[in-house]
Formats: C-alpha cells, sequence, structure tokens
C-alpha cells in the first residue's frame, strides 16, 4: 500500500499553532479540512488541509485529553460540505508536553484519519502527523509545501 502523506496549509499551520500557544493547560482541538472534490492526489497519497477549525473540548480531563463530540463534528461536516470540503482527521495540542499520542490518544482514534498533534518542545510548538490505519499511529513528515496548497484551494477552470 502507498505511503500516505500530509501538507498542511500555511494559514492552517499558523491557527493550529495559534491555539496551542495561547493553550497552556488545557487541550484544544479540532478538525482538518481538505478539497472534497477528489481524493488524495493520484500516484502521490497526498492529502492537502486546507482549513483547521477548532471545535469544543468535551473531554471531563481538559488538561490531558480531548474528545470531539459527534454532534460538533457533524455540524462542521454540515458547514465542510456546503464549502466543497472534507474532514480528513483531527489536530489537537499537548499544553504539558510533546507531540506523541497519549494512551489516550491511541485509543480513541478512527482508522483512516489524520491525527496532528501540537506539543511543545522546549518554548517552541512542534507539530507531528499520524496517520492511522489499524488502531497504529504512524509517524509522518508533514509537508508546507504551499504551491500544492495554492494549487488546490484555486478552483480549476474547465476548457482551456
Ligand atoms: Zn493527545
Amino acid at each position: 500500500m502507498a505511503q500516505r502523506h500530509l501538507s498542511l496549509a500555511p494559514e492552517a499551520r499558523e491557527r493550529i499553532v495559534r491555539h496551542a500557544q495561547a493553550s497552556r493547560s488545557r487541550e484544544a482541538c479540532g478538525v482538518l479540512l481538505a478539497d472534497a472534490r477528489h481524493g488524495p492526489e493520484p500516484g502521490t497519497e497526498l492529502d492537502v488541509a486546507l482549513r483547521a477549525i477548532r471545535v469544543p473540548n468535551r473531554a471531563a480531563d481538559r488538561e490531558r485529553s480531548f474528545l470531539i463530540h459527534p454532534i460538533d463534528l457533524a455540524r462542521v461536516e454540515r458547514v465542510a460540505r456546503a464549502h466543497d470540503l472534507r474532514i480528513i482527521g483531527t489536530w489537537h495540542t499537548h499544553p504539558h508536553g510533546a507531540a506523541e499520542p497519549s494512551r489516550a490518544d491511541r485509543a480513541g482514534a478512527p482508522d483512516g484519519w489524520w491525527q496532528l498533534v501540537a506539543g511543545r518542545s522546549g518554548g517552541n510548538i512542534q507539530l507531528q502527523a499520524f496517520w492511522v490505519e489499524d488502531g497504529v499511529w504512524i509517524p509522518e513528515a508533514l509537508g508546507t509545501d504551499p504551491a500544492s496548497c495554492v494549487a488546490l484551494a484555486t478552483p480549476q477552470r474547465a476548457g482551456g
């Protein structure tokens, strides 16, 4: 099976880093949205996250975990669909730790989705992407190729 890759649009990256910097005690979380008009780039298995949307963290212990409620997810999905976008995964922050999945993270992640973790390393925010398959979190280098993001964000014109 071809390896999956994730590229994050600069604006989405900035937004997640901002939330990670602001959430000093509680985890912030949200979803990653890609263009709904096509799947991964053919031959490359590249998913491009164009937007990062924040949703409320409904976990009981928000200092150490996050929970996206199905109702919140359904709401984002409706809005995303109206904008030709689809959910390809979630992101969340670790105010106290590294960008590595916790035991709760590993237990709660659905297969076939990206998981982006924003952790702290020294004073810096560090982003790490994981592709989840058969319950296994596979770390993936996070691309930030602005050209591919812009190309996908711009509607293709038919004809020529
Ligand atoms: Zn976590």
